[in-house]
């Protein structure tokens, strides 16, 4: 995923902004990472450039 659609992505189960941590990137698109919310205390994982989002 491009690192800019973090400004368009939210938390699932609350709505609220997730923080993204990247482990391996290509330019600016994120291969795998994860995104974490602060208020759930949940991450979803990226892989494979894909932000899996589903709520927990
Ligand atoms: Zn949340």
């Amino acid at each position: 995923m491009k690192k800019d659609l973090l400004d368009i992505l939210c938390c699932p189960t609350c709505k609220g902004e997730l923080e993204l941590s990247v482990e391996s990137e290509n330019g600016d698109e994120v291969v795998k990472g994860t995104l974490f919310c602060r208020k759930c205390n949940v991450s979803y994982p990226i892989r494979e450039g894909i932000p899996e989002l589903l709520p927990k």
